[in-house]
C-alpha cells in the first residue's frame, strides 16, 4: 500500500489563491476581513494571496464610493477593473448576443446580431461571432486576447467532443461549431460550447437566486425549450451530456409538427411557436410577434388571452412532470416564459398543483431568472472563466515574482 502523497505548499497556495477568487467572482468586492474569515487564514496568509491575485493583475484594493462617511473607509478587495475577461455567446434561431465579460459577471460590452427566423448555417454564425469578437474588444477597451469563449447554442452537445449532436430548430446534425469558430478566431483561443438550457442553469446555480439550491431546475422556453437540471448540487448531464431535453418529449404522436421531425412534443404546446399559433398569429415566430401577443393580452384581447392561457396550462402540465421526476425545490422559469409567468402565474400554478403529485407539488417554487435574459449567455461566460478560477495562476504569460 502505498501513501498518497502531501499536498505540497505549491498546492496549498494555488488551491486558497483559486477560493479568494471564486468568492470574488460569485459576490463582488469583499473586505479583507471577509475574506480572512471565510477561508479561516490568518490575516497574513490572506494578505498574501491578496497580494499575488493584485500581482497577478486580477483583482485591486478600492475604496468603494458611497461609505457610511464615518470613520475610515475600509478598503474591499474587487475584480480589476482592467483585469483578464472572456467572451461570452448565445446562439439563438433569431439572434447571436456577443459580450465580453468581467471577473464578477460584469458585461463589458455587447453585440446583437439578428438572423431573421430561418436557419442560419454554423458558418455564418461563425462569421458572425468573429466581426462581433473583435467589435466588443474595440468597446470594452481591451487590447488584450480574452482568456477563453463560451457558446451558449440551443441543441444537444456532445459532452465529451464539444460537437453540436442535433440543434432542431436551427436545422444543424452533427456540427462541429468548436472547431468551425477555431477557423475563424484567434487563434489558441480556448473554445467551449454547451446547451443554453444548461447554462442558464450554471449561472444561476453559480451566482444568481438558485446559488445554495441543490435541487434546482432552469426550463428555457424560446422557439426551442429545453432544462438545465441541478440535482445533488450537480448539472444532470446523462451518458452523453444530452439530459434535459424535454421539450422532444411526445405528450400527444397526434399533435402538432414538431422540428425534430416528431408530432405533438411539448415544445409544440409551451415555445413560441405554440403561443403564436394559438393566437392565430402568422409562423414562424419573431420577437416582435411574440410581444404582440402579450400586450393584446394585457389588453384583455380575448383571442391572445385565451392562447396565453393554453400555453400557461400546458406549461403548468410540463412542470408537474418534471417536478414528479425529479423533485426540485425550485424552477425558474426563463425565455419568453418569464413574461409567460408575469401574465399567467396563477393559470401555471394552477395547472401544475392540479397535475403533479401532491408530496412534490406542494413545495415546489416557481420564479423568474436572476440574470433575465442573460441567464445562458453569463452561464457561457462561467463556462469560458472556469480554467482560471480553477487556477488563477493560469493566467498565461503572467508570473508572480
Ligand atoms: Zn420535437
Amino acid at each position: 500500500m502505498s501513501l498518497s502523497p502531501a499536498a505540497r505548499p505549491d498546492a496549498i497556495r494555488r488551491h486558497n489563491l483559486a477560493l479568494v477568487l471564486d468568492h470574488i467572482h460569485r459576490d463582488g468586492a469583499l473586505t479583507r476581513a471577509q475574506l480572512t474569515q471565510r477561508l479561516a487564514v490568518s490575516r497574513s496568509t490572506m494578505g498574501a494571496l491578496v497580494g499575488d491575485l493584485i500581482e497577478l493583475g486580477l483583482v485591486a484594493e478600492i475604496v468603494p464610493v458611497g461609505g457610511s462617511g464615518v470613520g475610515r473607509p475600509s478598503h474591499v478587495v474587487g475584480p480589476h477593473a482592467a483585469g483578464p475577461y472572456v467572451v461570452a455567446v448565445d446562439v439563438d434561431v433569431t439572434q447571436v448576443i456577443t459580450a465580453a465579460v468581467g471577473i464578477g459577471g460584469d458585461v463589458l460590452a455587447r453585440s446583437v446580431k439578428h438572423t431573421g427566423s430561418v436557419a442560419t448555417p454554423p458558418e455564418e454564425v461563425a462569421e458572425i461571432v468573429a466581426d462581433s469578437l473583435r467589435e466588443v474588444r474595440t468597446t470594452s477597451g481591451r487590447d488584450v486576447a480574452p482568456v477563453g469563449i463560451g457558446v451558449s447554442v440551443p441543441g444537444t452537445v456532445d459532452r465529451h467532443t464539444g460537437q453540436v449532436a442535433v440543434a432542431p430548430n436551427l436545422e444543424w446534425h452533427d456540427v462541429a461549431l468548436g472547431r468551425i469558430l477555431a477557423d475563424r478566431l484567434p487563434a489558441r483561443l480556448r473554445i467551449t460550447v454547451a446547451n443554453d438550457a444548461d447554462l442558464a442553469a450554471l449561472a444561476e446555480h453559480r451566482r444568481g437566486a438558485a446559488r445554495g439550491i441543490d435541487e434546482f431546475v432552469f426550463l428555457l422556453g424560446r422557439i426551442g425549450v429545453g432544462a438545465g437540471i441541478i440535482t445533488n448540487g450537480r448539472p444532470l448531464r446523462g451518458i452523453d451530456g444530452y439530459a434535459g431535453e424535454i421539450g422532444h418529449n411526445v405528450v400527444d404522436a397526434k399533435g402538432p409538427a414538431c422540428h425534430c421531425g416528431k408530432h405533438g412534443c411539448v415544445e409544440t404546446y409551451i415555445g413560441e411557436g405554440a403561443l403564436l399559433r394559438l393566437a392565430g398569429r402568422p409562423q414562424p415566430p419573431t420577437d416582435e410577434a411574440t410581444a404582440a401577443v402579450f400586450a393584446d393580452a394585457r389588453g384583455n384581447d380575448r383571442e391572445a388571452l385565451a392562447a396565453v392561457r393554453g400555453v400557461a396550462e400546458a406549461l403548468g402540465r410540463a412542470i408537474a412532470t418534471l417536478v414528479n421526476t425529479i423533485n426540485p425545490q425550485r424552477v425558474m422559469l426563463g425565455g419568453y416564459l418569464s413574461e409567460l409567468f408575469d401574465i399567467a402565474r396563477h393559470e401555471i400554478e394552477y395547472a401544475l398543483r392540479e397535475y403533479a403529485l401532491d408530496a412534490p407539488g406542494q413545495h415546489v417554487q416557481l420564479m423568474k431568472p436572476t440574470f433575465g435574459d442573460d441567464s445562458a449567455l453569463l452561464g457561457a461566460a462561467e463556462l469560458a472563466f472556469a480554467e482560471l478560477l480553477a487556477d488563477p495562476l493560469s493566467v498565461a504569460g503572467v508570473r508572480v515574482v
